[in-house]
């Protein structure tokens, strides 16, 4: 089925519109009308070849909500007409040990995500939610409540999803002073989601004028970074801090802040590798650790979870010819905060 999208076809190229082929619903698909896509900081990395793994042409977009439209024969949990969301992974090997536990992000085989992966079907590359339609097997397809609004929701199934996972695995809660890194798109889920775990949350962030949004979205401290002594009165008071910086800056700045076994988790991914100084983990039995994503089934208990709490996105949205200027404005990290696409603006 030609479907039409957006493609960046170099590094260099705004994205543009592109007609992509969408194959037929097998027995366990679900064909999908896609409504809403987030714009992830990984879409712009990954348009820009930032982490040198892109092939062009590519169709970013890994944050969807849609209506589903078809059906194969087989699939049991969606029909017609169903509100559903679909992130960063579309299958994976479903049966290695990382599968078997419901960490599909973390498959040891094939991983296949949702764009800019061999597509095992069509022989391409998979090709993301910049578009109008996408057909996904059902066991990568999430359900979405009728009662939240849908373009909140969007961003949940990459930038909630990547910070409730480790929030959830370093069990973040009351009696805890948590710190967050960064206040864009999954900064600022990490934000609400520490927050609502009950923990006393620190945001660290460069833009000042940012300071009474992070209050207000569930910060009980806010940290102006480039301001030395807010950043020293904060050294070894930290339990945890989740870092979601996009681009390159001093992880050693934030590993002293953290407590005796303290653990700083990096979610962020720059396009340069960051020093870690020995002595800034050693000296207080420190743990610098990563996450990626989250499993389909982790993923499915954090939208219930929002759906249920009433938390969303806090969103801008924007029409699919205005994501080159978004992107130019997530460089400078000028989004509150996380751009939505209206796929009603992309013409069938
Ligand atoms: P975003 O909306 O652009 O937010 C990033 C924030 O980082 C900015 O708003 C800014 O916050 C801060 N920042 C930017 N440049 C900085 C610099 N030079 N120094 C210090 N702080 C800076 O991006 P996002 O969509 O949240 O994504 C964040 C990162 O996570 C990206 O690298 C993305 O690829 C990655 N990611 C990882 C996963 C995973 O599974 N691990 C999943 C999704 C995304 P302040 O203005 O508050 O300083
Ligand atoms: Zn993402
Ligand atoms: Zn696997």
């Amino acid at each position: 089925m030609t479907t039409p999208a957006y493609a960046a076809q170099s590094a260099t190229t705004p994205l543009a519109p592109f007609d992509i082929e969408r194959r037929a619903p097998l027995p366990t698909d679900v064909a999908i009308d896609i409504l809403f896509c987030g714009v992830c900081h990984s879409d712009l990395h990954q348009a820009h070849n930032d982490w040198k793994g892109t092939t062009y042409p590519i169709v970013p977009g890994h944050e969807i909500v849609g209506r589903v439209s078809a059906v194969g024969d087989a699939v049991k949990k969606f029909k017609a007409g169903d509100l559903v969301a679909v992130g960063c992974m579309v299958d994976s090997c479903r049966t290695c040990a990382s599968c078997v536990r419901g960490l599909e992000q973390y498959c040891e085989k094939v991983n296949t995500q949702t764009y800019n992966s061999p597509d095992p079907h069509s022989g391409k590359m998979t090709y993301g939610g910049y578009s109008k339609r996408v057909v996904v097997d059902e066991a990568f397809t999430l359900k979405l409540s009728e009662d939240v609004d849908m373009a909140s929701a969007a961003p949940l199934v990459c930038a909630g999803i990547t910070t409730y996972s480790p929030l959830r695995h370093w069990k973040v809660g009351p009696g805890m002073k948590v710190g967050v890194v960064g206040l864009g798109g999954l900064g600022h889920m990490a934000v609400k989601f520490a927050h609502a775990f009950g923990a006393h949350v620190v945001l660290f962030t460069t833009s000042a004028g940012k300071t009474a949004d992070g209050k207000r979205l569930g910060a009980d401290e806010v940290v102006v970074s480039k301001d030395p002594a807010a950043m020293a009165a904060q050294a070894g008071k930290l339990d945890f801090i989740l870092d979601t910086v996009s681009a390159e800056h001093d992880l050693n700045a934030y590993l002293a802040l953290l407590k005796l076994d303290g653990t700083l988790v990096l979610v962020g991914v720059p396009d340069k590798p960051l020093p870690v100084s020995p002595f800034s983990v050693i000296m207080a039995r420190r743990s610098f650790a990563g996450s990626g994503i989250g499993g389909v089934a982790e993923t499915q208990e954090m939208l219930d979870f929002c759906a249920e709490k009433g938390i969303a996105c806090d969103i801008e949205m924007i029409r699919m010819d205005q994501v080159n200027e978004a992107y130019e404005r997530l460089l400078k990290g000028d989004v509150k905060y996380r751009f939505v696409i209206d796929m009603a603006s992309l013409k069938s």
